[in-house]
């Protein structure tokens, strides 16, 4: 016998985050402000993180990358229908990563757009309920957000069969110029997307480009190219190869999971120069994950 599969409704019910998921009060300079980048790549920031689209506006075929903080679905649904138009919906979300502050909308926006999540196999565990990413270390030096860290959601959330495995060719659902490259050392699962025709690149959290640590840079969002945010790596050592990796492909304009975009000599420079000095300028001199 057959069963159609389509006809069966889903159990959204199914669909959860953890259990402390929460709302964190932080926030920048530039939450609630998007830039575009590129006329097909756009960088809204909610709260202290940025979310990406990727497709031109009058195509209305578009990906979300990474889904926000938690509490913010109903943002994120405003800023797609006034970019892309009312009711409009991505074709995916690829997620760079599954940090709460990558996924905290995610479960509200599946279920609102019904559309298919990316994120690579060594993430899945933390986006299937499988596995917690370890605790925030508060005891990482750098500052206030560290310290605070213990209060942000590290449970893992619920996507069931909504979550699929990236590609193993490298290519990426629905954004054909794209391909994704593994930025392990962040989390192991760790993600970042690189256009090869112009060079653009989505690095996620594998650097950014403010002091994730500082509360101070965070507020003004000043640029400052710098290492993972460090209250969450847990492999410094892959996390120096992954943006030796990403230096390498000599981006011409990256999207960071936070802070500004940055792009041409400011980001070449940056770059190279984290690169080269990674352990001097990202790695922590101290905190459990330092080895
Ligand atoms: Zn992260
Ligand atoms: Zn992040």
């Amino acid at each position: 016998m057959h069963s159609c599969k389509e006809g069966v409704p889903r159990a959204e019910e199914q669909l959860h985050y953890g259990e402390d998921y929460r709302f964190i009060p932080a926030t920048s300079a530039a939450s609630g402000l998007g830039v575009s980048v590129l006329p097909d790549l756009y960088c809204h920031t909610i709260q202290i993180v940025n979310i990406c689209l990727v497709g031109r506006p009058d195509d209305r075929a578009f990906v979300l990358v990474d889904a926000g903080m938690p509490g913010s679905a109903d943002d994120i649904v405003s800023v797609v229908e006034d970019r892309f138009g009312s009711g409009s919906r991505p074709q995916a979300i690829v997620l760079t990563h599954g940090h709460f502050d990558h996924v905290g909308a995610i479960v509200e926006l599946v279920k609102h757009w019904n559309v298919p999540v990316y994120a690579h196999p060594a993430e899945l565990p933390y986006l299937t309920g499988k596995a917690s990413y370890p605790e925030p270390d508060a005891s990482v030096e750098g500052g206030f957000i560290a310290k605070i860290s213990p209060f942000f959601p590290n449970e893992p959330i619920q996507l069931g069969d909504r979550v699929h495995p990236l590609p193993e060719d490298g290519t990426v659902p629905h954004l054909p110029e794209f391909r994704w490259i593994h930025t392990p050392g962040h989390t192991p699962g760790h993600i970042s997307l690189f256009r090869p025709r112009d060079a653009a690149l989505i690095a996620g959290d594998a650097f950014v480009t403010v002091r994730q640590d500082s509360l101070y840079k965070v507020l003004t969002q000043q640029i400052e190219i710098s290492g993972p945010p460090r209250y969450y790596t847990i492999d410094w050592r892959a996390a120096r190869e992954s943006v030796r990796k990403l230096a390498a492909l000599f981006p011409s304009v990256a999207i960071t999971g936070h802070g500004a975009p940055v792009a041409g000599k400011e980001l070449r420079e940056g770059l190279t120069k984290l690169a080269r000095n990674f352990d001097r300028i990202a790695t922590p001199d101290y905190g459990k994950y330092v080895h």
